[in-house]
């Protein structure tokens, strides 16, 4: 991850936000390559599902919405993460990141040890438990240590398990529901009336404007519409730099279905549909799993959810959730708002309220994962024999923030750079494109491969003296080859879509 964040700063993916002033925790800035690199991404999925379906459409309904559409849908009362804070060091915790173990030492407790959830929190944990032993002095076996999340504690445990901020007992205080969705006024009133809330998802503007986008005549069950925007958490503990911040970007699309439709058939299309999609833009099977949420703890309504993980370079984690929400949304928003939230079918003559199948992903989340199995350090051996690094990051070129590269291979050479520059230009019209003379032309193909471009075009002597084709170099395999204008256009058509 270390390395990966550099490269991010140093080639102007993803920056720290308001970096000049201290930063600001939780919020990122995309630099050059990073915006292109997400807004390929967007517009792949937007393409894929929406231009090539005939069954979506799009939206994009405005971040503040009504107050009473987070009352409907639950978010006032209920989206709050369990907060800790440490009254000592003025620390806050998410208690469900936050692990403990009782130290049992034959069969009786002799004291608490606490660690902030990790890849390895058991074996932290059982580190720390025998820290504690031998500290003390304690003779006796060990039992291995069971670790609970905060949230499991007994009251009488909290008083007796060391803050991970001092590691001293005491000051932590018992878990409490923390709202994460921000505030703000509308208005020049300041008073209660004039509350509002920055969105924590896209998905309500769907729901809310469903009979709108119903009433436009466009769409018949089932159909999906599908919205790209900024969402806000005031997460406790934003961590794993892009992974969970505070100010995000979320693909949803939630996907109209008959009442007595088949919603566990359709579910498993969804999921299958968005397993395919990740393929699509380079995210390798290897790295991905699906994760079930028990029955017990789904919300009520809810019938099933299921995750499509990544294997982040810091643990397996949710990248992708698909949920099958029944109609609870709709009917909400039709109790708040007095408003019938109906689709009247012509089979049956009747009217009722469609259940729907919602898979919301994250950008942020999938940038850092084509990042992550991207990125690669490996050994290479030139020409002369000699062994050095290369970083390359292996992006599909469906995303990739620079598609082709184009060199002349001497700079001081007038026929050469009016070449190359002619090529720039031709292929700027449809490609993001990359020009670079400065340099030999091992380190300006380096350069690329650091940052993710799939192909490198040099035009040397030979194609302005004889046949006018070029070297062609592939990133992956670093093989070059010898092709005309028409064959790359045609390569650029066939892999990039
Ligand atoms: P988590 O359990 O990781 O907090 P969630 O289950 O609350 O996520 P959802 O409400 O289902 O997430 O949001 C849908 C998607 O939005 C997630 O799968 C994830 O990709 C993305 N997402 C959610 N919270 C964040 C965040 N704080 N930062 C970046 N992406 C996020």
């Amino acid at each position: 991850m270390d390395a990966l964040v550099a490269l991010c700063k140093r080639r102007g993916f993803i920056f720290p936000s308001s970096e000049i002033y201290g930063g600001i925790n939780g919020f990122f800035d995309y630099g050059p390559l990073g915006v292109e690199l997400k807004k390929n991404i967007r517009d792949c999925w937007w393409r894929d599902l929406v231009h090539r379906r005939d069954d979506i459409v799009g939206l994009e309904s405005s971040i503040i919405m009504h107050a009473n559409v987070w009352r409907a849908s639950g978010h006032v009362d209920g989206f709050t993460d369990p907060l800790v804070d440490c009254k000592v060091s003025k620390q806050r915790y998410r208690a469900d990141q936050l692990f403990f173990a009782p130290v049992v030492v034959d069969g009786a407790t002799v004291g608490y040890v606490s660690a902030l959830e990790s890849e390895d929190t058991a074996g932290v944990l059982q580190a720390a438990a025998e820290t504690l032993k031998r500290k003390r002095a304690i003779q006796g076996a060990l039992a291995p240590v069971a670790p609970r999340d905060l949230t499991e504690a007994r009251p009488e445990e909290i008083a007796l398990i060391p803050s991970p901020a001092t590691g001293e007992p005491g000051s932590l205080t018992p878990p409490r529901a923390f709202n994460m969705m921000f505030e703000t006024h509308v208005g020049a009133m300041r008073d209660d009336s004039a509350v509002a809330y920055l969105r924590p998802e896209t998905a309500q503007g769907m729901f809310v404007d469903f009979k709108a986008v119903v009433d436009t005549g466009r769409v018949k069950l089932p159909f999906g519409i599908a919205q790209i925007g900024k969402s806000f958490r005031n997460e406790i503990t934003p961590r794993n730099f892009i992974f969970r911040s505070r100010e995000f970007e979320q693909m949803e699309m939630e996907y109209f279905i008959h009442e007595d439709a088949d919603w566990a058939k359709c579910h498993r299309e969804w999921i299958d549909w968005c397993t395919g999609w990740l393929h699509s833009i380079g995210l390798p099977a290897s790295h991905l799993s699906e994760y079930n949420h028990p029955a017990a703890k789904l919300a009520f309504y809810s019938r099933g959810t299921t995750d499509i993980m990544f294997r982040y370079p810091f643990g397996v984690q949710e990248l992708w959730g698909i949920a099958a929400r029944g109609d609870y949304d709709l009917k909400q928003h039709e109790k708040h708002s007095g408003v019938p939230q109906v689709i009247f079918d012509e089979a049956s003559k009747k009217k009722f309220t469609p259940h729907v199948i919602e898979p919301a992903v994250g950008v942020d989340r999938l940038v850092l994962a084509v990042l992550c199995a991207g990125y690669a350090e490996e050994d290479v051996t030139d020409d002369k024999g000699n062994v050095e690094k290369r970083t390359v990051l292996r992006l599909s070129p469906r995303i990739a923030p620079v598609k082709v590269a184009i060199f002349p291979l001497l700079k001081n050479k007038p026929e050469l750079v009016a070449r190359a520059r002619e090529l720039y230009r031709k292929l700027q019209r449809r490609y993001a494109v990359f020009y670079d003379e400065s340099g030999a032309i091992g380190r300006r193909y380096r350069r690329q491969d650091e940052i993710g471009t799939p192909w490198c075009v040099t035009i040397d002597f030979e194609t302005v003296e004889t046949d006018g084709r070029f070297t062609l170099r592939e990133r992956d395999s670093m093989q070059q080859t010898r092709i005309d204008e028409t064959q790359l256009f045609a390569l650029l058509d066939a892999q990039i879509d």
